[in-house]
């Protein structure tokens, strides 16, 4: 009795192994298929969770601007899904070509672990509607030596597209912040730092209307989740704060970070860089390739931005020429 139990448990056995080699056989070509495109290192694999799967990186993409057909390509369409392999393929290297990573089309261990790291809610590639015209894609400009020589110089920077960029000098800000988790005296003051620094490079001069005035130029809160702009935000992590561009003014940080108002810890976002990042945003300014530059897109954890750099700076004069 116990002999044939035990012989049909191994029969049994044989049979589940059976049918699971079978049915890898049948999938695995599938799988061979995407394998190319996910994490290569497998001890990276408890790193990967946002991005255990294809439809993770599809989403995040997508949500970033990276769509099958960016506006910057010659048929000037604004965007599709990414549902096939190939247009996924283009979309990682392009994501890649725009955060300075090697190109390689696969979501290899750097490329995870840029898209693993917080950023701004913005998305890189806007559509601009604009024929064969670029926004994102690097601004070119032209620069004189001091030999008279011209030179063409391959900015970082970038600008929202079909914007109306400000026209008057003098830009109010306001507080509507509903959520109560940095005082209202910790928030003017680092808000004013970085309004500060913007206006050290531009034609602008920034003033603080009334408390929660609705009507100035320029107003900053903390929100959670969907908070009526048709932009929710996704709770702790990912994506720490958006402001929209000229002249919409609303400049929103997500309430459900954890928000640093001096030196922030490795599990805390400054939110002075954040501001100055954002207040970018308010004047014009898109993300930016530059890794360095206040306007990239990433600002991790216990990370310190919150002075401008070269390309930030360039960007904003050459949009907003000061004499
Ligand atoms: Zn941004
Ligand atoms: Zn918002």
């Amino acid at each position: 009795m116990a002999l044939t139990i035990a012989s049909l448990h191994s029969q049994l056995l044989i049979i589940l192994v059976g049918s699971l080699a079978l049915f890898l056989a049948i999938i695995q070509p599938s799988l061979a298929h995407s394998r190319k495109l996910i994490v290569e290192s497998p001890e990276k694999a408890a790193d990967s969770d946002r991005f255990g799967s294809l439809d993770d990186v599809r989403r995040y993409l997508e949500r970033f601007g990276y769509k099958e057909k960016p506006f910057e390509y010659p048929n000037g369409a604004t965007g599709d899904t990414l549902t096939t392999e190939s247009s996924l393929y283009e979309a990682i290297s392009l994501y890649q070509q725009k955060n300075h990573l090697k190109v390689t089309g696969k979501l290899d261990t750097e490329t995870a672990a840029r898209m693993r790291t917080p950023r701004c809610g913005m998305p890189d590639i806007i559509p601009s509607g604009r024929k064969g015209g670029s926004t994102a894609a690097g601004h070119h400009h032209h620069g004189t030596s001091k030999h008279g020589k011209l030179l063409h110089v391959v900015g970082h920077y970038n600008y929202f597209a079909n914007m109306s960029p400000w026209t008057k000098s003098e830009i109010t800000y306001s507080f509507t912040s509903t959520v109560p988790l940095v005082s209202l005296e910790n928030l003017r003051a680092i808000c004013n730092r970085a309004f500060q620094r913007w206006a050290a490079v531009t034609p602008f001069q920034f003033r603080e209307a009334g408390e929660g005035d609705p009507e100035a130029d320029i107003t900053i809160g903390f929100y959670t989740g969907d908070h009526g702009d048709g932009v929710p935000f996704d709770g702790p992590g990912n994506v720490w704060a958006h402001a929209f561009a000229p002249q919409d003014g609303r400049l929103h940080f997500d309430g459900s970070e954890q928000w640093s108002t001096s030196t922030p810890t490795l599990d805390e976002t400054d939110l002075e860089s954040v501001a100055l990042h954002e207040i970018g945003h308010t004047l014009g300014l898109a993300h930016t390739a530059d890794q360095d530059a206040v306007m990239y897109a990433y600002i991790g954890q216990g990370d310190v931005k919150r002075e401008l750099q070269q390309d930030d700076i360039n960007g904003i004069r050459a949009l907003y020429p000061s004499k």
